[in-house]
Order: C-alpha cells, then structure tokens, then sequence
C-alpha cells in the first residue's frame, strides 16, 4: 500500500511525495481516495500560498471536495463498513466546545478543515476521517459526483438561509460550481425564475447547458467597462435606481461576483 501525496511547497510548486499511509484510530476509517474536486481556496493557496490570515508556512496537502471507499476501520467500526463508498465531511470538529456541544459543531472553533494550513486534505492516496464524516454513496453516484457534495452543501445551505420555497425568484451572483449547485438546488426546491450572473459569459453559457431546466435569464459584467450587459435583466425605471442603464449592471456589479468568477 502506497500513498502518494500532492504537496503544496510555495506557490506554484507542488511535489508528488510519498508519505506514510495514515492508520485509523479509535471510531475512524481509513479512506482510499478516488476522486477530488479542485475549490477556489484551493485555487489561491496554489497561485498565492495564503487565503487572508490562512497562510501556508509548512508543505500542505490541498484539496476538500473528496469521495472515496473506505479500505480499513479503527476500533469500534464495524468492519462491514470496509468496501464502501462515501463521501467526506472535510470539516472535523474537536466535539468538546461549547459550539460543538451545542450542535453547532460546523461553527467550531477549533475544526480541523482538510486542505487548509496546517492540515493536510485529500490530494493523496489515503486518508482516515471519523467513520461518522464518511458518507454512504448510493451505487447510482459517480465518485466524482460524490466529490461535489461538499460544495453541494454550499449551494444547499445559500438556498435555507435564503428560506427559499417554491415560486420564488431568486438571483445568484457568481455562476461558478458553487453558483451553479446553489441553482439546481434552487430549481429542486420551485423557484420559478432564476437570474445568474457572472463576469464571464462563458460560464453562464455552461450553466445553461449544464442545466437544460434551467430558463432563467442571465446576465454578464466585464469589470471597468460599463454596459457590456448581454441577455440583461429587463429594467423597469421605477425598480431602477440607476435611470436607463440596465438593471443587470446594477445587480452584478457586486464586488462579490467578480471574485466569485476570478477563477
Ligand atoms: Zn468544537
């Protein structure tokens, strides 16, 4: 058994290395991984080495988004677990705090989250998580399906805090994975009419063909130059601070969506 490992030295420089194959303790598993999504924090420890205070001062293993087959268990798993195919919670929470015990354990303070300094994530052959973060797949998801239920999550819970139900209308600034998650959420839960918007029109034209369902109108930025709105959300003057210029402007000019499609 080997376990080769994707290590994050400096930015830009990654080295495949061979580390030792983790050994699962008390009420943990052993994880082979089969299939990792790449995330733009990812994306900013590899081009940047630092997300704000998060800074990579030792070599870091990357990657979160993970689903795997569990290849060994610790004391107190059943072994009846080995074989099979899950998905990773990637967040391990300390299970003592006054957040945790008050099952707020994704609000831990002290949550040991994969692929973030200093913990090691998923870009290498072997993993152990508590057997309660490893998720049963149904055989009818991919592995790599698997791997998006992470940032599936995301979208999930952008859509409760939004309290969305059926018929509503709802704008996603940002048609990246996550946008693009948090829209077919949306479409399972009803919402009628799904505006997207982003800096790159590309990416809306993959959301649009990745989601066939989705008629929504969508609408396009492109910093520092002002009405370059293509398929623009139709303006009514009264709803419209802005006079003539196109709502779209207005509602995706977000800082936050320029950020969002930064990568
Ligand atoms: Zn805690």
């Amino acid at each position: 058994m080997n376990n080769q490992a994707a290590v994050l030295y400096a930015p830009h420089d990654i080295r495949i290395e061979e580390r030792p194959v983790p050994k699962p303790g008390p009420r943990e598993v052993l994880i082979e991984i089969k299939a990792v999504g790449v995330c733009g924090s990812d994306v900013h420890y590899y081009e940047h080495g630092r997300i704000g205070s998060y800074i990579v001062l030792q070599p870091l293993i990357l990657g979160h988004e993970s689903a795997g087959v569990i290849v060994d268990v610790g004391e107190g798993v059943s072994k009846s677990r080995i074989g099979e195919r899950v998905a990773i919670e990637p967040g391990i929470p300390d299970g003592t705090c006054q957040q945790c015990r008050t099952g707020h354990y994704n609000l831990c303070p002290n949550v040991r989250f994969f692929g973030t300094p200093p913990i090691d994530g998923a870009f290498t052959n072997y993993v152990t998580v508590p057997d309660s973060f490893a998720y049963t797949l149904p055989a009818s998801m991919s592995d790599e399906e698997g791997a998006l239920i992470e940032p599936l999550s995301v979208g999930l819970w952008a859509c409760r805090k939004a309290q969305l139900r059926g018929a509503d209308h709802v704008l996603i600034t940002g048609a990246g994975p996550v946008g693009m998650l948090a829209m077919k959420v949306a479409l399972a839960l009803g919402s009628t009419e799904i505006t997207m918007t982003d800096v790159f029109p590309q990416r809306l034209e993959m959301a649009r063909k990745a989601t066939p369902s989705w008629k929504g109108r969508c609408g396009w930025y492109e910093p520092g130059r002002r009405g370059q709105c293509a398929d623009v959300v139709p303006a009514k003057p009264r709803d419209n601070p802005h006079g003539n210029v196109p709502l779209c402007e207005h509602v995706c000019g977000c800082d936050c969506a320029g950020r969002d499609g930064s990568h």
